[in-house]
């Protein structure tokens, strides 16, 4: 590969000898390396563990509803216990949509077995009842249709057929993970209008039963579903670490032209499941961010930061972080640049950090420094071996940023930090001018991916306690990545 950090690999090389060695690195190199390992001493994978199992424990966590609520209140207390000060704002409204409880029962004769792996899909109307299960519509009798992917009147963007009999609830098989052991979760017409929920199930449960149904068996579906359906805002939580400069008597307004970096990352998890990777993830690493950053401050072993730092967790995937960026505009609050995590907590493939996107110029700064970082801690303990940058992909709370006028006329930067995306393994041209993998040299750009993306699968015991290490790269290198661009500030 292109080596396009010649000073930094030889920094790299000299931590493997050790940081005190009296004549490699030069000394103030390796003081400053040392330095920036007190930043980061704080970051700790069994906390962010722990923290994604907490968070998954709320609920879904969707804007809106009580699970997002109770998730904004357990943020609030968590950066506040990490001193930080926080602030819970109350995004605009928007269509929400809370999964309570449900239950999916198969009927065959004297034999009752629940579907414990069946999940509603988003804006499943609250419903219950008992139907025949079929694989197609034949009578005006409420029945259970079995399909690999609901009619088309459910699906979003879809043209409604309203001459076709309507189903009392649906049961989808067609949309699993790669590997068919969980539904993937969609949303339904967002509203609450959708005349019957539908249940994703995993493939090998929707083979049986077409299996048994092709047979001749009679078998019923008996189901509950109670759900919450409104308008309703998302609360998103924002928590900061104040800039060293101006001096602490200057007024709020010169500290806010002056601007901050924002670390973020949604707090829902997208799709409506138990979102332990999606992203529970990332929110673990702006909290290991923010409490490592704090109490290297408060224990005197690094300077407060050149700028304002701030954190948000967003009510809302992209509509929160819309939200914020059009609050800070009205407000004269000037957002320097933007490190974004979605997915920081697991890979079904490669053992991987990436950096996204690196054909926008305003990001290279930025990315470079991150890739400095890398290249300096490469075989150092809590850093990843392997990483690499790729093309815009787009569908992340970083692009709402760098789409934005302010951010493209003030060539400011909003990346996106991650180990995962999708549920399905990517290769994309490489960006020219940049690296793209860290460990070959190749006109293609690996992106991992995530077996469990969006599905009923995404939990702790599948993703984010199987690598935790991930999010110890992610929280390591992002902070560092920032500290160093922000001293690169005037
Ligand atoms: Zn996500």
């Amino acid at each position: 590969m292109t080596i396009p950090f010649l000073i930094t690999a030889t920094l790299a090389g000299a931590i493997s000898q050790g940081l005190a060695s009296p004549s490699q690195p030069p000394p103030t190199a390796a003081a400053a390396l040392a330095g920036e390992l007190a930043l980061v001493a704080g970051v700790d994978e069994a906390r962010a563990q722990r923290h994604v199992r907490e968070l998954v424990k709320l609920g879904p966590r969707m804007g809106g509803t009580s699970s997002g609520e109770r998730a904004a209140a357990w943020l609030e207390r968590a950066f506040s216990a990490a001193g930080l000060s926080v602030e819970v704002f109350e995004d605009s409204p928007r269509w929400c949509h809370g999964d309570e409880s449900w239950k999916v029962t198969l009927i065959s004769g004297p034999e009752q077995e629940v579907l414990t792996g069946a999940w509603p899909w988003g804006f499943s109307p609250a419903s219950s009842g008992e139907a025949p299960l079929t694989l197609e519509l034949t009578s005006a009798t409420p029945q259970a249709l079995l399909a690999t992917r609901p009619p088309a009147r459910q699906r979003r963007g879809a043209a409604s057929d309203t001459s076709a009999p309507t189903p009392a609830v649906v049961l989808v098989d067609g949309d699993t993970t790669l590997d068919g052991a969980y539904p993937v979760l969609q949303h339904l017409r967002a509203g609450g209008d959708n005349p019957y929920p539908v249940f994703g199930i995993s493939r090998p449960t929707g083979q049986r039963l077409r299996a048994a149904l092709a047979s001749g068996a009679q078998v019923a579906l008996r189901w509950s579903l109670e759900t919450t359906i409104k308008r309703a805002a998302p609360r998103t939580v924002v928590a900061s670490i104040p800039a060293r400069e101006p001096a602490a008597d200057a007024p709020q307004a010169a500290a806010e032209r002056r601007g901050h970096i924002l670390f973020c990352a949604h707090g829902d998890s997208d799709a409506g499941g138990p979102g332990a990777d999606d992203n529970a993830s990332g929110e673990a690493v702006l909290l290991e961010i923010a409490s490592s950053w704090a109490a290297a401050i408060r224990a005197g072993k690094a300077p407060a930061p050149a700028r304002e730092v701030r954190f948000a967790v967003w009510g809302s995937e992209i509509h929160s972080s819309g939200d914020y960026r059009k609050r800070c505009e009205k407000n004269g609050q000037t957002i320097l640049a933007v490190i974004n995590y979605d997915q920081a907590g697991y890979g079904s493939g490669a053992d991987q950090l990436n950096l996204e996107p690196d054909d926008l110029a305003a990001n290279v700064p930025l990315i470079r420094a991150c890739l400095a970082v890398l290249a300096d801690y490469r075989g150092h303990a809590g850093f990843p071996a392997r990483w690499a940058t790729n093309k815009s992909l787009g569908g992340t709370d970083s692009y709402v940023f760098s789409s934005s006028r302010s951010f493209r006329r003030g060539a400011r930067p909003a990346l996106t930090l991650f180990t995962s995306a999708w549920g399905r393994p990517e290769t994309h041209p490489r960006t020219a001018g940049m690296p793209g993998h860290s460990w070959e040299d190749n006109d293609r750009v690996t992106v991992d991916y995530d077996n469990y993306y969006h599905s009923a699968g995404d939990t702790p015991e599948n993703t984010t306690d199987r690598e935790p290490w991930n999010m110890g790269w992610c929280a390591r290198v992002g902070l560092l990545g920032a500290q160093r661009w922000l001293e690169t500030l005037p």
